[in-house]
């Protein structure tokens, strides 16, 4: 997604070897014309599909899981990362370690919103190791219904997510992919000779 690629280079910021900022379009401040753009494009990878649900994490998943539920017209769902005050027989819950913030918390998602009969389009900000991913995916597992795909904003190509995920069996569309970010350079997995994953 060209559109997407320019932007992740004129405002990414390389924190370190596995890092990226973007806050500037999607983790902090939020560039709507460009969510829609990117929604556009998932729902067209998964128009086939027969997804009934948009699942995603928040908060940076939502702005793209939302655009894309928006196309594909169907409700978006995203998991709560915050302790639920309901009863905990009213919901799912799962354990996801983060990437970001080293550290494993629970994310909850209200029986209510999924039910055997769904198929999930899970959407993400970021894939690394897939901690995410997989956390959602079980979550879908739990209500008996379907994982359609996994569609990532950015994934770097260096972790294990993709690799683990695909072996898992899941399908994974990654709008772009990053195959290192070493040196502070920012260098995508179709412009690299190789994606050596760490
Ligand atoms: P994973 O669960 O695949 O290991 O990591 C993905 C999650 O961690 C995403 O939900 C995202 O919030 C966060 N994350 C992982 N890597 C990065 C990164 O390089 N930049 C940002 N901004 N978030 C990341």
């Amino acid at each position: 997604m060209k559109l997407l690629k320019d932007k992740v280079l004129q405002e990414g910021i390389v924190l370190s070897d596995h890092v990226l900022k973007v806050d500037a379009f999607l983790n902090h401040q939020i560039d709507p014309a460009l969510m829609l753009a990117v929604g556009e494009e998932f729902a067209s990878r998964f128009a086939k599909d027969g997804v009934t649900k948009v699942l995603t994490i928040e908060s940076s998943g939502i702005a793209p899981a939302v655009m894309t539920a928006l196309q594909l017209k169907v409700p978006l769902l995203f998991a709560r990362k915050q302790k639920s005050l309901t009863l905990r027989d009213d919901i799912f819950t799962e354990k996801v370690y983060s990437f970001t913030k080293r550290e494993t918390s629970e994310i909850t998602v209200s029986r209510k919103f999924l039910s055997p009969e769904d198929r999930v389009l899970v959407i993400d900000d970021f894939l690394a190791n897939g901690e995410a991913a997989f956390g959602l995916a079980r979550i879908v597992q739990q209500a008996g219904a379907h994982v359609c795909g996994i569609g990532i904003v950015i994934e770097k190509a260096f972790q294990p997510g993709s690799q683990k995920l695909q072996a898992a069996g899941y399908r994974v569309e990654s709008l772009v992919r990053i195959a290192s970010l070493t040196d502070r350079q920012i260098v995508f997995a179709e412009d690299a000779e190789d994606v050596r994953v760490q």
